[in-house]
């Protein structure tokens, strides 16, 4: 079971490794992009715990909808409207709930991934956070009926696997694909935060 307290740590934990993170972040977008994607994040989630206060005891899927509508107005660039996206449709399957099984948080997630790609048409391959998300639905969806810990440790691992697997691929969605082959060789940013907002989650459910 994940209880409401946890996803408020998750918002919390993520905004603690995004302010860490920031640098590392805007390195590799340095590399391929335009060398914003630390800050975009970091300023998105200080203003995510700005909001926090106001919402955390609201269920899961008001805490999940606040938190994508203030990614939405306060990221700019790509990651934005696709991290608002990812928290406001994840929200839909949870709205009232205050606490999930591991299927309710899978299909949460999952609802998430399918809104990022609807919104900004990526498919797996093209060197996008889709490619860490993918792997992290594909990892649950793959062992039903285990336990919520064992599922999240494998996904954290799939979710590694999904980031690094972005460093041999050519991006085709967002600014690095401006550069085509040049592209190949880099970790994608977006990949990257995916992975820091995932691992937040199991950080705080494991
Ligand atoms: P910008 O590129 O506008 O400066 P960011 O640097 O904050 O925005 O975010 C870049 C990241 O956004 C990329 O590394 C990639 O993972 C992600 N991204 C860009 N376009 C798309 C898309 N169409 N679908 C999914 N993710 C995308
Ligand atoms: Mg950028
Ligand atoms: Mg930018």
């Amino acid at each position: 079971i994940v209880t409401k307290q946890q996803i408020v740590k998750w918002l919390e934990t993520a905004a603690d490794i995004f302010a860490r993170q920031e640098n590392f972040l805007t390195e590799l977008d340095r590399k391929i992009g335009d060398a914003d994607h630390g800050l975009n994040m970091n300023r998105g989630f200080r203003k995510v715990m700005e909001k926090l206060p106001a919402v955390a005891d609201k269920d899961i899927g008001s805490i999940l909808k606040a938190t994508g509508m203030t990614l939405l107005s306060s990221i700019g660039g790509a990651s934005g409207p696709l991290y608002g996206t990812f928290f406001i449709r994840a929200a839909s399957s949870v709205m009232g709930k205050e606490e999930l099984t591991l299927e309710e948080l899978v299909t949460m997630l999952d609802d998430g991934v399918k809104g990022v790609q609807l919104r900004g048409k990526a498919v797996a391959g093209d060197k996008t956070m889709v490619d860490t998300w993918l792997a992290v639905i594909n990892s649950l969806r793959q062992q039903p009926g285990s336990g919520m810990d064992l599922a999240l440790e494998h996904a954290a691992q799939a979710a590694e696997q999904g980031m690094k697997a972005t460093i041999e691929m050519q991006a085709r969605k967002g600014r690095a694909s401006y550069l085509g082959e040049r592209s190949i060789g880099h970790q994608d940013p977006g990949a990257t935060s995916s992975y820091f907002l995932f691992t937040a989650l199991c950080d705080n459910v494991l």
